[in-house]
């Protein structure tokens, strides 16, 4: 019989780390959750913004949320309303802004932030975590060793993947190599005076994949019209080394084109999204090694939907519980 799990760390508290907490948690297990953020979220994000006296919010990453399956439709009914600008679906936000939905679902977790993980260790008590504090991916390297948290009987690595491998036993990280995951730019722009397009447009040729009014999503108090626009893929790909500075205005000026005029914008800002969206999933629910009580989640295991990588979290809880 194997040793009940007692106490275990969680890396990343995007959906899939809290899935995971959250049901290890529930489950007796005593939970730290770490992550390089100033708080939970990931890819669910709100950037705030205060500019000439006016708050000012964006949704940068995750537009809207849809569930199909029982666990995340209950995410959804307990912590986001819906947006009936998105006709088609079910699509939900959080208020008064996305990132509070996971902040709701971080409520009574012991959660770590702006702890950057860079290597996992198994001694003979259990998994080492060394940490820095901050984004590392932010800021210079530190001059100093990192600190030690655990040991804890269990590791569950939730982040996106490219992230995870160099956190992973070999054997764990080499089967990440045929997930993709598209990159995207996001523009952040806000206006005095109403731009003249719906509040969801999805063009279908150019550099542009999405816009969204985001002031007009429910619960919103921002001060002035906020636009989120989003560059397509293969735009994103090409572009992605270059400075936010030079994207925004070639970003603002193919949404000029799209809206045919645009007033004067009052704050204007691009944010890249290195690991936006799957396009190229692992094909399973989570990545585990049952014997040495690791395993990794996200949405790269399932989908590029934000209920892909609740699932994934809650199914390597399982699996860890299970092992
Ligand atoms: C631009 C954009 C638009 C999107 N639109 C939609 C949409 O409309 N609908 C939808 O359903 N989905 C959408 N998505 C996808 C959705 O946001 C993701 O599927 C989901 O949020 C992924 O959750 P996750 O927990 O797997 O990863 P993440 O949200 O990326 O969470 C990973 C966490 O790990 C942390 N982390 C990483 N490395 C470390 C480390 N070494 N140490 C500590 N912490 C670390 C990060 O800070 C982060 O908080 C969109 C994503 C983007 C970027």
């Amino acid at each position: 019989m194997s040793v009940p799990l007692r106490t275990a760390a969680v890396v990343g508290a995007g959906l899939a780390g809290l899935a995971c907490a959250r049901a290890l948690a529930e489950a007796g297990v005593a939970v730290t959750l770490f992550d390089k953020g100033r708080a939970a979220g990931g890819r669910l994000a709100t950037r705030r913004v205060e500019t000439g006296g006016r708050r000012l919010g964006f949704d940068h990453g995750a537009q809207y949320l849809t569930a199909r399956g029982p666990s995340f439709a209950t995410v959804l009914e307990t912590h986001a309303v819906r947006w009936p600008a998105v006709a088609d679906r079910e699509a939900h936000v959080g208020t008064p802004g996305m990132s509070a939905l996971p902040r709701a679902l971080a409520a009574g977790l012991d959660l770590r932030p702006s702890r950057s993980v860079v290597g996992l260790a198994r001694r003979e008590r259990g998994w080492i975590l060394r940490h820095h504090e901050g984004d590392l991916a932010r800021g210079p390297a530190p001059d100093r060793p990192p600190e030690e948290a655990g040991p804890f009987d269990a590791v569950a690595v939730a982040v996106p993947h490219a992230q995870a491998a160099p956190l992973l036993p070999p054997a764990l990280a080499a089967s990440l190599a045929p997930v993709r995951v598209a990159p995207c730019w996001a523009l952040l722009v806000a206006f005095d005076a109403p731009v003249p397009l719906p509040d969801a447009v999805r063009p279908d040729s150019g550099p542009l994949a999405w816009a969204a009014r985001d002031s007009a999503k429910p619960g919103r108090t921002a001060e002035a019209e906020c636009w989120v626009v989003h560059a397509g893929p293969d735009w994103s790909r090409t572009t992605l080394e270059r400075r936010a500075e030079e994207v925004a205005p070639e970003l603002l000026a193919a949404f000029a084109e799209l809206a045919g005029a645009l007033p004067p914008a009052l704050h204007l800002a691009a944010h890249r999204w290195r690991y936006a969206l799957v396009e190229s999933p692992l094909g399973a629910p989570c990545l585990v090694d049952p014997s040495l009580r690791i395993g990794a989640a996200g949405d790269w295991c399932l989908g590029p939907r934000a209920e892909h990588a609740w699932d994934s979290g809650t199914a390597l809880a399982a699996a860890l519980l299970g092992s």
